[in-house]
């Protein structure tokens, strides 16, 4: 199939139309369900390459219906919506066996980045053919975020939390992670940090690329001391974000 079909299940209207909007944008082939059951009777009914799974339904909660799906063999890849910060650990403790989250108010443009990362991790494990990503104008992605997911990326506040933890940045240290943000697993060169991060790198006097990543690392090192390092050091080249 050329147009993954995503199964949204969502009771509030307008973020259903804003979602369908953006994901047909996208080239995906979007579904709506205002219920649980409705949701259920949907899955049950035909495949679908990803679910968009809102917290708070009228018929059920999106948790226990995750734990239900997961229970009676649903592998698909399930993104939650959540209107509140606190339910955040719960999903990223994978206690409930989630993919990703977003936390409303959110663009529909992190929706579609995040949906695209999760189904090009997925598609090796699928049946050759089965899910076909659409790749992105170029101009499009250089404006996408692009989230790995112990990251949110709030791009209208100019705010990244890190495993829900908003985090306190300085304006070059948050360009720098918007930066790698953008595309995961990209080795970026120190000049081409200095371009994104700096307004006028030629003109600037603090041009040291390895002193702010290395704020920006003690900084998410103070969040998750245990956590390995998502910034990689690629000797004589540059950084990237892990993968
Ligand atoms: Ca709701």
């Amino acid at each position: 199939m050329s147009h993954p079909s995503i199964l949204i299940i969502e009771d509030e209207p307008a973020i259903a139309d804003t979602l369908l909007y953006a994901l047909a944008t996208e080239g995906f082939s979007p579904r709506w369900c205002s219920t649980a059951a409705e949701g259920l009777a949907a899955l049950r009914a035909q495949p679908f390459a990803l679910l968009v799974l809102d917290v708070g339904l009228p018929d059920a909660n999106g948790f226990e219906l995750c734990k239900q799906l997961r229970a009676s063999g649903h592998d698909l890849p399930i993104v939650f919506l959540t209107s509140r910060a606190s339910e955040i650990d719960r999903i990223v403790g994978l206690e409930i066996g989630g993919d990703d989250y977003l936390v409303k108010p959110f663009s529909p443009r992190e929706l579609t980045a995040r949906v695209k990362v999760i189904l090009r991790r997925v598609a090796p494990a699928a049946a050759p053919g089965t899910v076909t990503v659409p790749a992105p104008a170029a101009e499009i992605v250089t404006n996408l975020v692009t989230i790995s997911a112990p990251f949110t990326h709030d791009e209208l506040r100019c705010r990244i939390s890190y495993r829900g933890r908003p985090l306190d940045l300085t304006r070059i240290e948050y360009r720098l992670l918007a930066t790698f943000l953008g595309q995961p697993g990209r080795v970026f060169t120190r000049e081409q940090l200095l371009a994104s991060a700096w307004d006028e790198p030629e003109a600037s006097l603090d041009r040291t690329v390895d002193a702010h990543v290395k704020t920006l690392r003690a900084k998410l090192r103070a969040v998750a001391p245990d956590d390995i390092d998502p910034i990689v050091t690629h000797r004589g080249l540059g950084y990237s974000l892990r993968e």
